[in-house]
């Protein structure tokens, strides 16, 4: 049987000792982070309906919807069989030919003296389709303004010199090699996101993000530019939106419902102004890391992600497919002309 007091003085030491005991655990795992440099992959639990939630600030007046609401597709070619629709149901002008003057906005934009950014990926085999993109951007891509082309790359020596016009500048930017196709493709969310905010956000003041398999066939001017801009997928125009390939699987942050959608957004053009575009890649970065984290990849990778932030954050501009068309498919009477096209590629050769 002890004397209260000596428990206490028991109690006291065992405290003192635990104490300690803390203090130099505690000491010595903050040591060994240090050394070890171990980077932790975060875990993140599936919750689409966060991530691509649009947030209503307190004082901020609601453009768009902010809750989902039910409000039926809107179709290109529902007016007239070979006229397309001019306006998105939230009164987003549809750029195509015929909508626009183009000298009147060449005398409105000239005297605004803007850099236009162009991001092109160009990794392992996708280096070969470079000159031919250059040398019809040259042609075509915003001409009589001032243009900074960002080549993206992990072989420099690979990309051609292409000769450039007045005004009109490129910058080549190192960037690793993932080995599989998709992470390439999947991966020009983050970099470009990463770029404008080190870089590309003092340089331009629009920027567009395009595919390097492409190429320009007719004038592409500043009829497209507006704060956030997307382009209507040459497969999909004439589609129900049930039958869009978005990724279906509630898991994915990706997840669209049937009822829900405008129009099939191609992951090979989009843009708008740097701010609005640096906004928009790192929400697609942010939700593509999360799928990541659960072991999920989107159906159509980033144009997954770009389509399902796209309903969310409405484009203030949508493109017809004359702004993204795709060379295996014949020429359609309600498009008067493609300025902008995928070429006939070996897909099976390129991505091996
Ligand atoms: N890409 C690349 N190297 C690759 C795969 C893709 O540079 O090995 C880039 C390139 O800019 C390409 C884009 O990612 O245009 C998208 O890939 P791809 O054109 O193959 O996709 P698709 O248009 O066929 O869906
Ligand atoms: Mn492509």
């Amino acid at each position: 049987m002890l004397y209260p007091a000596m428990r206490g003085h028991r109690l006291a030491l065992g405290l003192g000792f635990c104490l300690l005991l803390g203090t130099a655990l505690c000491s010595l795992w903050m040591y060994f982070e240090n050394w070890l440099r171990v980077s932790y992959v975060p875990y993140y639990l599936p919750c689409p309906e966060i991530f691509n939630m649009k947030l209503q600030y307190k004082g901020e007046k609601p453009f768009q919807p902010v809750t989902q609401s039910l409000y039926p597709q809107p179709k290109l070619l529902e007016q007239r069989p070979a006229e397309l629709l001019t306006l998105t149901p939230w009164l987003a002008p549809i750029v195509s030919e015929g909508t626009f003057n183009p000298e009147l906005l060449q005398h409105i934009y000239q005297p605004l003296n803007l850099t236009i950014g162009l991001t092109v990926f160009a990794v392992g085999k996708y280096t070969r389709f470079v000159q031919h993109f250059l040398e019809s951007a040259e042609q075509f891509f915003m001409q009589g303004h001032r243009v900074h082309y960002y080549v993206f790359t992990n072989d420099p020596a690979a990309i051609p010199r292409v000769p450039l016009g007045p005004g009109r500048l490129l910058s080549i930017v190192l960037i690793q090699r993932h080995s599989r196709w998709e992470e390439i493709s999947t991966r020009r969310m983050e970099t470009i996101s990463r770029h404008i905010a080190e870089r590309a956000h003092r340089e331009v003041d629009y920027i567009f993000c395009l595919d390097v398999d492409m190429v320009f066939r007719n004038p592409w001017g500043p009829e497209t530019l507006g704060d956030l801009v997307a382009a209507i997928h040459p497969g999909y125009y004439a589609v129900p939106r049930q039958q869009f390939p978005y990724e279906r699987r509630h898991a994915s942050t990706a997840f669209v419902a049937d009822d829900e959608g405008d129009f099939y957004y191609g992951g090979a053009v989009f843009g708008g102004r740097v701010a609005r575009v640096y906004e928009f890649t790192r929400g697609c970065h942010m939700a593509i890391l999360a799928d990541k984290a659960n072991g999920i990849m989107a159906a159509w990778q980033e144009e997954s992600h770009l389509n399902r932030r796209f309903i969310s954050y409405k484009p203030s501009r949508v493109l017809s497919p004359e702004y993204l068309w795709d060379d295996r498919k014949p020429q359609p009477p309600s498009l008067k002309l493609i300025r902008f096209s995928t070429l006939d590629k070996d897909s099976s050769w390129l991505r091996s």
